[in-house]
């Protein structure tokens, strides 16, 4: 890089003390400057929540080491762009406390605080712990992807969304996402005033067995990586939709297929 040591920027959606935290910054320690910038309190599942309609604030508690009160993906956006003296050259999400896989990355705020770095074009990785409380294994993890990242980069708009399972690790593996099978399960009670309320996600995690998936991997005992992008278009059923544009040039809505050169 020929500029001195690289500048990593930290955050998570557990919050500026989870334990996840500490030890990613700590598996991290030594591979370059280790901001951390990260929410005042627990923000899981908050997805890409930005704030922008009440002021943010950021406390310094220490060296490089700062809560903001506000999101993971402000966090991220506030690090970058306001308070880290150098744009970073990764940023690295997590350690979540919790598998973030499948469907489920859209809801994650540790998966979006590492799509907020994609957005502001630095190469970003996301880290979750499968299930325990024993981060420092997936602490090594997280160092030896970060690692390969700042020496061979990602591909354009793409981050890494990592999940260690617990214990010991049979190695990593590259995977694609899979399907959670929804349940479809609401607790329905009644409060002590006598009013309904809801619960929503109550039952256990179920997921399709799909060989190639995260869920596979790290049902296995694998380190699943998955390469995501921020590009949402089914790009396959953009094509199959061009089958819809005779009728709606019918009826006036499409300017119509374009002519073919004579
Ligand atoms: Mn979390």
């Amino acid at each position: 890089m020929g500029r001195g040591q690289p500048a990593i920027l930290v955050s998570n959606d557990d919050g500026i003390h989870a334990p996840g935290l500490t030890a990613l910054a700590k598996g991290l320690a030594g591979l370059g400057a280790v901001y951390v910038v990260a929410p005042d309190r627990e923000r899981s599942t908050v997805g890409h929540a930005l704030t922008l309609h009440r002021p943010l604030r950021v406390e310094r508690l220490g060296p490089r080491r700062y809560a903001v009160n506000g999101m993971p993906s402000d966090c991220v956006n506030l690090g970058v762009l306001g308070i880290l003296p150098a744009r970073p050259d990764v940023v690295v999400s997590g350690i979540n406390q919790g598998s973030n896989l499948g469907d489920d990355v859209t809801y994650s705020g540790t998966v979006s605080a590492a799509m907020e770095g994609v957005l502001l074009g630095i190469p970003s990785l996301a880290v979750s712990l499968v299930e325990g409380e024993d981060y420092e294994p997936a602490g090594r993890v997280a160092r030896a992807l970060t690692e390969l990242v700042l020496r061979r980069g990602l591909p354009p708009d793409t981050l890494l969304n990592v999940n260690v399972p617990a214990g010991e690790v049979k190695g990593i593996r590259f995977t694609r996402l899979g399907r959670r099978v929804y349940s479809e399960k609401v607790v329905e009670e009644t409060d002590p005033r006598g009013k309904t309320y809801y619960w929503i996600g109550g039952g256990p995690p179920l997921w399709e067995a799909g060989e190639g998936t995260d869920f596979a991997a790290v049902s296995a005992g694998w380190v699943s990586v998955t390469p995501l992008h921020l590009d949402l278009t089914n790009h396959e059923a953009l094509r199959a939709l061009a089958a819809w544009e005779d009728d709606l040039q019918a009826k006036g809505w499409t300017p119509g297929r374009r002519r073919r050169a004579r």
